[in-house]
């Protein structure tokens, strides 16, 4: 520990979701497009990941203790990165803290899905080599993003995680101030941080806006409050796209120095979660129920979420599945944010707004995607910088053009459409207001997001409607072509704890 009362505290953030499955290699550039802020360098305002740097600013301004910021990357999810952005990227943060030793702290910002060409899970071997240089001593600990996957090489480099409670994740900065409230704690000697986990052996989806995970996050925010023992509850939901063999949801109880009582307890939690197996999902229609029962209702907007094909989730967010099913049933008052086609947005840009046009776009990343739409549009608008707003943080989608899409004699079907060059999943309504449509105008919203639009959209939605068309993200853990993930884990096999009695 250093001397006096202060002390001394490096916080950095390396963090991006790897869908293995998905052919877009992450490389350094990625990375600066997406959230790229060197040491002192990060915005006041934190971006999901990144939230331990401006959380742990305010703490430690209010402790008068010293925090020294390394660098903090965030890429948008795709699939692996590439070695040279991953060990470009590790041993920048590493030599940073090299140089700002000695510390009493070392409080990272990691997604904990990434994957790297050559390396399985580089937010365990980021954490090894961390605690290798400070030593055994030294406090080391991480908020992750409940997609994720700990590995026992995590848990092993780690003193404790915090992970994000909801999903969609609206409380990245909560569980910042969670982790640097342990952080403080710790440092002063007031409590002596513990962590216990729990292998559900499952792989499932646990969106927090609905039963029976709403009530399970609820309890474990409850647990942390009434019972003196517990210091933090997470749980890790897994990651379905990363095909590694430590993948699965896990859960985690960090005691005031009680380990046998938190193992019991993550025992307890993990069981509940696995006796609600299949259940957590969201019930889904195909795209023709979906586009059907859009069309049926009264009043709009009805949100009709493109839920596989979210770009959050390391797709390319291009197909075109859902669009071609609206233009066969006839649907009108249709707006579509995003399809994602750079070579699209070029020509609409050089054609420029007014032009009308034969084009070609969507369905161009991956199989079964759908097929490109050729139709007649009229380049409605464009925008050189689009970006749309998500909580506190924004969200570039880059340059982007706004279609209507064109019968054959030149008239508007009704349905009109953003093209966009950088791929974002659909966050927020105002992606539609910044390409000058108006949401609440429009009968139907197709979005590509799994569930992180709820907070924004569901508000302003007569109904939302999970649409699974196409299979442009591996979906189905039953089924999915893994080569790395366990195969004695739900619903891989009906119950893998039937062998341990
Ligand atoms: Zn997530």
């Amino acid at each position: 520990m250093t001397q006096g009362s202060t002390r001394r505290i490096f916080v950095a953030a390396m963090a991006t979701e790897t869908n293995t499955f998905s052919p877009i290699v992450i490389d350094r550039t990625a990375f600066e497009e997406s959230f790229y802020a060197a040491p002192g360098m990060h915005p006041s305002t934190a971006t999901l990941c990144t939230a331990p740097i401006p959380v742990g600013r305010k703490v430690c301004a209010e402790k008068g203790w010293d925090l020294i910021e390394g660098t903090a990357a965030w890429a948008d999810p795709a699939g692996l990165v590439s070695q040279q952005a991953h060990h470009g990227l590790r041993d920048e943060i590493l030599a940073q803290l090299q140089a700002a030793m000695p510390v009493d702290a070392v409080v990272l910002g990691l997604h904990g899905a990434m994957v790297a060409q050559g390396c399985i899970d580089p937010e365990g071997d980021l954490l090894a080599r961390v605690r290798e240089m400070v030593g055994p001593d030294v406090l080391v600990c991480a908020e992750l993003d409940p997609h994720s996957h700990l590995t026992a090489k995590r848990v092993s480099a780690a003193d404790f995680f915090v992970v994000f409670k909801e999903f969609p994740h609206t409380d990245f900065v909560d569980r910042a101030q969670d982790l640097w409230a342990l952080v403080v704690g710790r440092l002063e000697g007031r409590i002596h941080p513990v962590m216990s986990t729990y292998d559900c052996r499952m792989i499932d989806v646990f969106p927090t806006s609905r039963e029976p995970m709403r009530s399970f996050v609820d309890r474990m925010i409850a647990i942390e409050r009434d019972d003196p023992k517990v210091l933090s509850v997470s749980a890790i939901h897994g990651f379905m796209a990363g095909d590694v063999p430590e993948m699965g949801a896990k859960m985690i109880v960090v005691t005031d120095g009680d380990a046998s009582y938190g193992d019991v307890m993550a025992e307890r939690l993990g069981q509940e979660l696995f006796a609600n197996r299949g259940k957590h999902m969201m019930p889904t229609m195909d795209q023709t129920q979906a586009v059907a029962a859009a069309m049926a209702a009264s009043t709009g907007p009805v949100v009709l979420a493109d839920m596989w094909d979210n770009p959050g989730g390391g797709t390319a967010g291009d197909a075109t599945v859902v669009l071609h099913e609206l233009m066969i049933q006839g649907a009108t008052g249709v707006a579509v944010g995003t399809i994602w086609d750079p070579i699209a947005v070029k020509l609409c840009m050089v054609a420029g707004e007014g032009a009308v046009m034969s084009l070609r776009f969507g369905a161009k990343s991956a199989p079964m995607t759908g097929n490109p739409v050729d139709a007649l549009v009229k380049v409605i608008g464009v925008s050189a910088d689009a970006a749309m707003v998500f909580g506190e943080s924004v969200v570039p989608f880059g340059p982007a053009v706004r279609i209507s899409l064109l019968d054959e004699a030149g008239q508007e079907i009704g349905i009109e459409v953003i093209l966009n060059t950088v791929r974002a999943q659909s966050y927020d309504p105002s992606l539609f207001l910044v390409m000058g449509i108006d949401p609440l105008a429009q009968k139907i919203l197709v979005i590509k997001s799994t569930n992180h639009f709820y907070a924004s959209f569901a508000p302003i939605a007569t109904q939302v409607l999970y649409c699974s068309a196409g299979k442009p993200y591996p979906n189905d853990p039953a089924t999915n072509t893994y080569r790395n993930v366990r195969t004695d884990i739900w619903p891989r096999i009906d119950n893998p704890f039937a062998q341990d009695d």
